[in-house]
């Protein structure tokens, strides 16, 4: 058990790009995609023609052939960054993080950002005060994306 400190960072993004690698998890939402289609100069129809698939009847972000999301530049990140949809502003403070702690103790494989050090309860805790500081906590179970709807006391 790593002992815990309570002033230790819970997460710094290494930018290793794990996170924007695969398909069908970056679900937009209407505020995603309007955000989203403004940062590209674009109608919102004509940004979801261009860069979404359908996913059970939700816009999901696509993908290039090497598998990284079409907005993924190589050695610089994510290449729309200010627009960027709400799945991606909330990683690695998803609900399944934050409510189980063998999850977190898992994703720290796939996210090197997660500082272990900290432990999880304090991810928890800076965790639901970053969702809550920049605006990324959902409730709406038929339009938001589950990994966002958590609890917040
Ligand atoms: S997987 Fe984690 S450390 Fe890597 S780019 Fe994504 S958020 Fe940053
Ligand atoms: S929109 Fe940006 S942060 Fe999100 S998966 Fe694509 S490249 Fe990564």
């Amino acid at each position: 058990m790593p002992e815990v400190n309570e002033l230790e960072s819970a997460f710094e993004c290494t930018m290793c790009g794990n996170c924007c690698l695969g398909s069908g998890g970056i679900i937009m939402s209407p505020s995603d995609q309007k955000r989203l289609a403004d940062h590209l100069g674009m109608l919102v129809e004509e940004m979801l023609e261009g860069y979404s698939l359908d996913l059970n009847g939700k816009p999901c972000v696509r993908t290039k052939e090497d598998g990284y999301c079409v907005f993924y530049l190589e050695g610089k990140g994510c290449g729309v960054h200010p627009g960027r949809p709400d799945i991606c502003r909330a990683w690695p403070f998803f609900r399944g993080n934050l409510i189980d702690e063998s999850s977190w103790e898992m994703v720290q494989d796939y996210c090197p950002g997660i500082n272990p050090k900290a432990g999880h309860a304090e991810f928890v805790r800076q965790g639901k005060q970053y969702l809550r500081d920049n605006n990324l906590l959902r409730g709406d179970k038929n339009m938001d994306p589950n990994a966002l709807i958590v609890d917040v006391d």
